[in-house]
């Protein structure tokens, strides 16, 4: 556990149980060995056929832990609530969800549930999300709020508008200006009263990629000029009293709670100016930027950590917020938090299965011995074979990969000219590699291919160099032997992982036992949020199979309360405008033509159906496909 730092940022939910397997506590606090949840017995479990009702699921495999879920949530509002009490603030915390973390169904209408009993709403960044918050929140908390960001146009406007018709808490976040006429315009036609926020752009910086919106060149957000024009046109038309929001968002991953208190001030600051100026204020929303400790370093050095916990973080708010308004003597606003990343990243977890791993290719120089070579070698080249051989004797190694390398590029330029025969050049190369596996013992890193896309499941590493916990789930009481990047079945050369957390180029990782049948399992841990719904279908790799595991008593101290198979390749198709049913009528008729005249229904039947069934990451299915076409 301590190779692959578990504790630093799985706690408390992860760790390494007795048998080597990591294991999941999903209320986060130490429960009887017996009541722990082991992640190998899962993948056990949802694979195998006969204990899934006929349906075993393949890898890769998200499993949700719904239980993780409601543990964040109730974490994050207990921190406020602890502050709240502790600073004896005049009013009470109220989070919402920002949809576009993770808008899968059952993980929204999971935050929505779980939260009604405190208020927690939602966040919506366009009409679609907007439209499923509007439904999941009618069955949530009437006070938990709606709050609408993004760029809005007319029609999502009247949507929101109607958000309220309905009884809904919904409030239009104004990003840019030019929204407040269309929400006056909107709200007198519709005769529905708004309530209205402002994003303001701060002057408080967050430096680091996460926070590259931020400061006042930030693309989101009123500056305080267009702030000031807000209100004056809201006074103007008899709705200053609808302004009761002010929002803010400095970026995801806040570093530091100093920093996190410096944009909590100011956006304190302007709070109370809108109260000054005649504003109904009512609500402080503070925007994401809840940071998660990814490296387990808790370190505000990391780009991937944080250096506060949950506690420190609300209290570091609500601290702020009471200083600038006892000062001005306005009273505490409700205070909201857009948290995405810490309420949704733990409670999801990405498995998948190591299927082979390049293995050092002995040279085959014993089919034909070296002399053999060496006779066919042009002059220059046997110069440097001497030469190799000599810097060998002597021990001097980096001599001996200079003169490989010669030898090397000699022998390609010979096998261009047409001077040497495939059979020499493919010995060179063995030589070659034999000199640099000897001399560079300390570099046995190998290549674990892993059944996963990176740009479907981890698009944040591709994308902007995010690091997520990747390890063994198991096998972890043996001591891994080999070092390994991870590559995937994309045939794209980004689709490889080789930078890990702690600054590693490689993975401490285990022999491949393939050939007993056994499965060699990873986990990629915390990306519950951003990653589903950033991916992509790059290579037309649709996305995992999806469980939902929840605790129980019973023999195995987990149930699977929902599984989901992976799209299939018609499903991804699809996506991309294909029609796969015209497609199967076309392979059709070219089966009829060209394969079986004899009894083409036998094959278009069979064609049809492997079609449906066949699971995404099958790219090689399409061949079995051919295949089967072809074998009639
Ligand atoms: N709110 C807004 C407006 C955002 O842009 C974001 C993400 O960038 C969030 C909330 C969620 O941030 P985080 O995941 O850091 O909590």
């Amino acid at each position: 556990s301590s190779l692959y730092r578990v504790d630093g940022w799985g706690a408390p939910y992860f760790s390494v149980n007795s048998s080597g397997s990591v294991s999941v506590r999903p209320h986060g606090i130490s429960t009887l060995p017996h009541q722990e949840i082991d992640l190998l017995k899962i993948v056990k479990k949802v694979t195998d056929p006969e204990s899934m009702g006929g349906l075993g699921l393949q890898l890769p495999l998200i499993v949700r832990l719904p239980d993780v879920l409601r543990n964040r949530l109730e974490s994050l509002q207990s921190a406020f609530d602890r502050a709240v009490e502790v600073y004896d603030y005049d009013s009470h915390y109220q989070g919402v969800f920002p949809v576009k973390c993770n808008q899968d169904r059952f993980v929204v209408e999971d935050v929505v549930k779980f939260g009604s009993s405190f208020r927690f709403g939602l966040e919506a960044g366009s009409k679609p999300e907007l439209l499923l918050a509007m439904s999941c929140l009618c069955k949530g908390s009437p006070d938990a709020l709606l709050v609408c960001n993004g760029f809005k146009d007319a029609e999502y406007i009247s949507l929101a508008l109607m958000a309220r018709k309905l009884g809904l808490n919904c409030v239009i976040v104004l990003e840019q200006e030019e929204e407040l006429d269309l929400v006056i315009k909107l709200s007198r036609k519709l005769s529905i009263r708004p309530v209205i926020g402002v994003r303001a752009k701060l002057r408080t910086k967050h430096s680091g990629h996460f926070g590259s919106t931020s400061g006042e060149k930030g693309k989101f957000g009123l500056t305080t000029t267009q702030i000031l024009r807000v209100v004056r046109e809201l006074e103007l038309v008899g709705m200053l009293d609808c302004f009761q929001l002010l929002h803010f968002h400095i970026g995801s991953q806040i570093p530091t709670t100093d920093l996190l208190a410096d944009g909590v001030c100011e956006a304190a600051q302007i709070y109370c100016e809108l109260v000054r100026l005649g504003a109904h204020m009512r609500v402080i929303d503070i925007g994401g930027g809840l940071g998660i400790d990814y490296d387990g370093t808790k370190s505000s050095d990391s780009e991937i950590s944080v250096s506060y916990n949950l506690e420190e973080y609300a209290a570091a708010v609500v601290r702020a917020i009471r200083y600038v308004c006892d000062r001005r003597s306005v009273k505490h606003p409700v205070i909201c938090s857009e948290s995405g990343r810490a309420i949704v990243s733990h409670h999801s977890i990405l498995l998948f299965e190591a299927v082979s791993s390049s293995v050092y290719d002995a040279p085959a120089l014993s089919s034909f011995g070296l002399q053999y070579l060496v006779d066919s070698l042009s002059e220059d080249a046997r110069a440097d074979y001497g030469n190799l051989a000599s810097a060998a004797g002597r021990e001097e190694y980096e001599t001996c990969l200079i003169f490989a390398d010669r030898l090397k590029q000699r022998c390609i330029d010979q096998f261009k000219e047409g001077t040497l025969a495939i059979e020499h050049l493919a010995a060179v190369d063995g030589l070659c590699d034999l000199v640099s596996k000897a001399i560079r013992v300390s570099d046995p890193v190998r290549t674990y291919h892993v059944n996963l896309s990176i740009f479907t499941s981890i698009p944040d590493f591709w994308g902007i160099g995010q690091l997520f916990p990747i390890i063994p789930i198991h096998r972890l009481e043996q001591k891994p032997t080999a070092r390994g990047i991870l590559s995937d079945l994309t045939c794209d050369s980004d689709g490889k992982i080789d930078k890990f957390i702690g600054g590693e180029s490689s993975l401490p990782l285990h022999e491949l036992e393939g050939h007993n049948g056994n499965g060699y399992y990873l986990g990629m841990f915390l990306g519950g949020a951003y990653e589903e719904a950033i991916g992509g279908v790059h290579n037309l790799f649709g996305g995992p199979s999806v469980v939902s595991v929840s605790q129980c008593d019973g023999p195995h101290s987990f149930a699977v309360t929902r599984a989901m198979p992976g799209p299939s390749c018609g499903d991804v198709l699809r996506t991309m405008g294909h029609e796969p049913e015209m497609m199967m009528e076309t392979l059709r008729q070219r089966a009829e033509e060209y394969v079986c005249g004899q009894n083409p229904g036998a094959v278009a039947s069979r064609v049809g159906m492997s079609f449906n069934s066949m699971p995404y990451l099958a790219g090689m299915s399409s061949c079995g496909l051919i295949n089967l076409m072809t074998s009639g």
